[in-house]
């Protein structure tokens, strides 16, 4: 049995079908912003591996770094040791991150560094005497993971919370925020959420928000009002502000994080994805002092939580490395001109018949379309064309590494715009 007929009678990948699996492709190497495939065809990546490999692939310094900590110790457990590389991350992630934030919950995946945001937010008021104050406030169209708090917080649709809706922690739901990122803030968008929170504010621990651009629930870019008016919500009803950033973090907005377009800052924030420059699985949640020193107060005087490979020194060498790159401030320029090359060339695609929005923000363009494309079709016209670009829905959208060139961005477009004219 080939790679390929094992892969599709044994293997489950994201969000497919295990027995009408979509077509797989088998990769041999990364390099730069080039993925080479089993077949022998090298694509453009337009992907950066779901927002994560911001640098490109086989990094020297990444690399370098971690056969150093590979040769040092990879691993050892984090119940009562520490080491170098776990203090240098959290001390360079709080050089980073807006102010406020003081302490480093190293987790091991988005998804766990969201539900350990979750967990803090209800345990903080919980130590008050006000458990009470335990359901989750988000926007719909969020996206947040796949573990079940995370799932909770998710859009209701997207998320598919009627299959689960026997097991699934009921949260309360605001209107996504409609006013777009450059567009005039429209009171409307924020006048639902204060609603809620006037009615509701009495059990609500947390609003939890993608700050600027909602992800995988849709790939909308908001205003950044709408953020600032969500901080003083929280500030105004006793909420604690949980900006999830594990999409948006690291520059991919045109900011270090998408918070700053709103100058605000979060009680709570995940990181994740480019944290690591796309090597491997690490994240982390932050949290003020206030909430730190809230939560450890009373009984049971503890956060309880604690994965098997907490502060991973492999992982956290690779993430220092990543961080220092970060740090050499290139995306800065990057970022600006991968925008601008994006705005120029998907605007086209705006007057397609099949196309209902182009949209750009930083180093991210979307390309919806009226009706959800064919998968396995445009997949196979994308490798063609010598291009990795992986939509879902409606949404043709590409995030590169900041290393992309301009001829190599113009691939991207190339493909996206010679498909939706066909
Ligand atoms: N939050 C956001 C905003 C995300 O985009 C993702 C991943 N797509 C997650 C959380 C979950 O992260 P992970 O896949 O690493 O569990």
């Amino acid at each position: 049995m080939n790679n390929i007929e094992f892969d599709k009678q044994h293997i489950w990948h994201p969000y497919t079908s295990a027995t009408q699996p979509l077509p797989c492709y088998e990769v041999t190497g990364a390099k730069g912003v080039e993925l080479t495939l089993a077949s022998g065809e090298v694509l453009v990546d337009g992907m950066s591996s779901w927002w994560a490999a911001i640098h490109g692939y086989n990094h020297p310094t990444i690399n370098a770094a971690a056969h150093q900590q590979i040769e040092a110790f990879s691993h050892v457990m984090f119940g009562g040791i520490t080491h170098q590389p776990a203090i240098d991350v959290c001390k360079t992630l709080l050089d980073m991150v807006p102010d406020g934030l003081a302490r480093v919950f190293l987790a091991d995946s988005g998804s766990v560094s969201v539900e350990v945001a979750i967990k803090m937010a209800i345990q903080y008021w919980a130590c008050q005497g006000r458990s009470e104050k335990c359901r989750i406030v988000s926007p719909r169209n969020g996206y947040h993971g796949d573990t079940f708090a995370a799932m909770s917080v998710c859009d209701p649709v997207n998320g598919m919370h009627s299959l689960f809706e026997n097991v699934l922690s009921k949260q309360l739901f605001a209107p996504a925020p409609q006013t777009r990122f450059d567009h005039t803030f429209s009171e409307d968008d924020i006048l639902p959420l204060e609603e809620l929170f006037e009615n509701h504010h009495h059990e609500i621990a947390a609003l939890i928000l993608e700050p600027i651009v909602q992800g995988a629930g849709g790939m909308r870019m908001y205003h950044p009002e709408y953020l600032k008016r969500c901080r003083q919500l929280c500030n105004t009803y006793d909420v604690l502000l949980i900006c999830d950033e594990i999409a948006t973090g690291f520059g991919r907005t045109g900011k270090l994080f998408a918070c700053e377009h709103a100058g605000i800052s979060p009680d709570i924030m995940c990181l994740g994805k480019a944290i690591t420059g796309g090597y491997m699985t690490l994240a982390a949640t932050l949290c003020t002092e206030d909430v730190a020193q809230g939560v450890c107060q009373g009984e049971p005087g503890v956060f309880m939580h604690g994965p098997t490979y907490m502060g991973n020194p492999l992982a956290c060498a690779v993430a220092n490395a990543s961080l220092s790159l970060i740090n050499q401030n290139q995306w800065q320029t990057q970022v600006p001109a991968i925008e601008k090359q994006l705005q120029t060339e998907l605007a086209k695609c705006a007057d397609l018949p099949s196309v209902a929005d182009v949209r750009v923000l930083g180093a991210i363009g979307v390309v919806e379309t009226y009706t959800p494309v064919n998968v396995a079709e445009i997949q196979r016209h994308f490798v063609k064309s010598g291009v990795w670009i992986r939509p879902f829905g409606k949404l043709v959208y590409i995030m590169p590494p900041y290393v992309i060139n301009a001829s190599q961005l113009s691939r991207l477009t190339d493909a996206i715009y010679s498909y939706l004219s066909r």
